[in-house]
């Protein structure tokens, strides 16, 4: 593999910051040992435009060649998860309960070595460098957002590690890579008896035990077979004896699509039915629905250009089709309804390695996704700002 623009101390220092990450992981907003190190790397690889952005995230000013030209940005993002680490990994978690088991600790590595790369060869415009907290929790982004951080930038760049394919192979494609992730909870409000008495109740059991299954034919009869979507019941409770019946039944889940459009579908759709149900069982339905982050849909020209970066640092081979939508949820979704941008997978899989699923305590990302991930990042910023300062 080429050196990517990286120095022999180059790989030391996001070596280093990487495991150092890894061992010491730090749930969302708590990152505040993770923000500190992250700074200090910053620092001893002579950047010094840094400033602490949404609490316990980091916001880096690398100058570019043109004051004029437009700014763009690159995001890694730092927090950790409530996982008892397995790996075995030399540089394994010291923190019980909490891993970096999302790869995290090389997302964010990987944003310092784009931020060397770009201080030292520099793109047109200003890039951002963003180091964003909570990810895992679906908040970080729009504090970023919110924060003003983003003022002024016009493209925005962000990766994955995923072990699904092989170091040097990337993902940087037009559409959806991930879906939006809304949770509901539905409350179905009987009329409680006794078991041996069932036609002085409205229950709710045999309510929500049709319901789950009528919800089911959401995905399979309302949604265009084409558009991949999810509606899970993850939650059901109901009654404590077994000859009463009870006055309530709560269902709890998770929709997941791919575009705005299914996206509302699923949710408006999902209302109709609870209460059309409900009705039919003379029963009551509170339904609430939290937003969580839109579906993450890459632009056109944000894949044009994050693939043009692929190419200048890894060849034309390296860039790979994603295969299936992935339908967990990124809140990089929330930067991309306001600018136009990318984000990747980058392989993470050394050769022989097995394709371990991110959120398993056996997860873990291949070193050499770290300065991969930098490289391509940097030149996605580079490639994303020339364009944009031609028009
Ligand atoms: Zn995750
Ligand atoms: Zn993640």
């Amino acid at each position: 593999m080429s050196e990517l623009g990286f120095s022999d101390e180059d790989r030391q220092l996001l070596t280093q910051l990487r495991r150092d990450l890894h061992r010491h992981p730090e749930l969302s907003w708590q990152e505040v040992r993770t923000q500190e190190r992250l700074s200090r790397a910053l620092r001893e690889g002579g950047i010094d435009q840094i400033m602490p952005a949404a609490r316990t995230g980091i916001v880096v000013h690398v100058p570019g060649r043109d004051a004029g030209a437009p700014a763009v940005a690159v995001r890694g993002d730092i927090d950790a998860l409530p996982i008892t680490e397995a790996t075995g990994l030399e540089f394994a978690s010291e923190q019980a309960g909490v891993m970096h088991a999302c790869g995290h600790d090389v997302h964010a590595s990987w944003a310092v070595g784009a931020a060397l790369l770009l201080a030292r060869s520099p793109a047109a415009g200003e890039v951002r460098v963003i180091l964003q907290p909570a990810e895992e929790v679906g908040e970080g982004a729009a504090a970023i957002l919110a924060s003003g951080a983003l003022d002024g930038v016009h493209a925005i760049f962000g990766a994955h590690v995923d072990r699904r394919f092989a170091v040097g192979e990337v993902v940087a494609q037009e559409g959806p890579l991930a879906a939006s992730t809304d949770t509901f909870t539905i409350v179905l409000h009987g009329a409680g008896a006794h078991g041996a008495r069932p036609q002085e109740s409205a229950d709710p059991v045999v309510g929500a035990a049709q319901l789950i299954v009528a919800l089911q034919t959401i995905v399979s009869r309302r949604l265009d077979p084409a558009l991949p979507g999810v509606l899970t019941v993850g939650v059901v409770h109901a009654g404590r004896a077994s000859n009463v019946i009870p006055e309530l039944a709560e269902l709890a889940g998770t929709i997941r699509a791919t575009t705005p459009d299914s996206r509302a579908l699923l949710c408006r759709e999902l209302e109709r039915m609870t209460h059309a149900v409900a009705a039919t069982h003379g029963l009551r339905a509170d339904v609430r629905i939290s937003e969580g982050t839109p579906p993450v849909v890459n632009s056109r020209d944000g894949a044009v250009w994050a693939a043009q970066a692929v190419r200048d640092v890894l060849g034309g081979r390296a860039l790979v089709p994603l295969g299936t939508t992935n339908m967990g949820g990124e809140d990089f979704a929330f930067y991309l309804e306001k600018m136009p941008g990318c984000f990747l997978r980058i392989g993470a899989r050394e050769s022989g390695g097995e394709r371990i699923a991110a959120h398993s305590p056996r997860f873990y990302a291949a070193e050499d996704a770290l300065f991969i991930g930098a490289a391509v990042l940097a030149q996605s910023a580079r490639v994303a700002s020339e364009a944009l300062r031609a028009g």
